[in-house]
């Protein structure tokens, strides 16, 4: 496995130079202002992805914010309530909007004057997808595949560089047969190798599980490893004994086809599937192992992202 670039400093300083270079804070933990140098290389590599777009995919990209009700019915709340990040704003008359805005200004307590809203922050760029597909009618059985991307939210607030509140996600999603599906993720586990070779950066395969919710989370995320629904590709990013997942390959089984009502043609629920890239920590990968300045970087990475 290649070192990373600045391991000639320890690791701390490393990891604060990359901070410096790439981001400005923003007064949250995961939230951060980003650099012109690190959207280039963001820019060059979600176009790199999609070069390996598949012909039929139909491509959309999301706000940052879905409605409320999608994400009840996707069932998210159940398995992940404590990362959701619900809207409010201020509700009542306007005179009583008028008060609630005056006392903010007069230092006094006024978040009881919050009504929530009927949108949430996008929690994954895949959920938004399942209802646009569910108008379409009954799915084929070779499937639908879809281009996504959004900037999600989840509420994971930390200090560590790859780690954030607010992060972009890009994904291959895949509605069809059980078979179409898992042939699109096993296809995927290994185009997704090459393209790690392609950008010169180290990575490991392994079997993952969501971070499920609660006592019965542990249940869950068990059962989901057991029968190897989710795989992610890691990329040393903090240090090489914890690496960063920065690529997920999900099958979701039926989970979303019944909670949206989409069915196959040949009759029974679809099933769904998706590759997802992390863009933030994609981006992050690229700078600790290829350095800061971009005049070093391997000639041909430079050129697969059009640098
Ligand atoms: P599913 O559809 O099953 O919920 P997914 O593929 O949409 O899964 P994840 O596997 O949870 O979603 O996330 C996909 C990728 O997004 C991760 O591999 C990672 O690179 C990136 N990611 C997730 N959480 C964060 C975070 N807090 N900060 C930065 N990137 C993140
Ligand atoms: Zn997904």
């Amino acid at each position: 496995m290649s070192g990373f670039v600045g391991s000639q400093v320890s690791n701390d300083e490393r990891l604060a130079n990359l901070e410096q270079v790439l981001f400005r804070p923003m007064g949250a933990d995961g939230v951060r202002a980003r650099t012109g140098l690190y959207e280039r290389v963001l820019d060059g590599l979600t176009d790199f992805i999609s070069t390996f777009r598949p012909e039929a995919a139909e491509v959309y990209r999301f706000p940052p914010v879905m409605s409320r009700s999608d994400i009840e019915k996707s069932g998210y709340l159940q398995s992940f309530p404590n990362l959701v990040g619900f809207m409010c704003c201020l509700a009542g008359s306007p005179a009583e909007i008028r008060r609630t805005a005056n006392r903010i200004y007069e230092g006094e307590p006024w978040t009881e004057g919050l009504g929530v809203a009927d949108l949430v922050l996008t929690p994954a760029s895949c959920y938004p997808v399942y209802p646009i597909a569910a108008a379409k009618g009954a799915a084929p059985d070779q499937g639908w595949i879809f281009d996504v991307g959004c900037e999600c939210f989840r509420r994971e607030p930390s200090r560590d560089i790859d780690r954030m509140q607010s992060f972009r996600q890009r994904e291959y999603v895949c509605i069809g047969s059980p078979e179409t599906v898992c042939r699109f993720r096993d296809d995927w586990i290994v185009k997704a190798q090459s393209m790690a070779e392609q950008l010169q950066l180290p990575y490991s395969v392994d079997v993952a599980n969501d971070p499920f919710f609660g006592a019965g989370g542990q249940f869950l995320a068990a059962g989901q490893r057991e029968q190897k629904l989710k795989f992610e590709l890691l990329i040393p990013i903090l240090s090489h004994d914890k690496p960063t997942a920065c690529m997920s390959f999900n099958y979701h089984k039926s989970h979303f086809g019944e909670a949206w009502d989409i069915h196959l043609a040949r009759g029974g629920p679809a099933h769904t599937g998706c590759v997802g890239f992390g863009m933030d920590r994609m981006t992050i990968a690229m700078f600790a192992h290829h350095g800061l300045d971009l005049s070093a970087w391997p000639q041909p990475v430079l050129t697969l992202l059009g640098l």
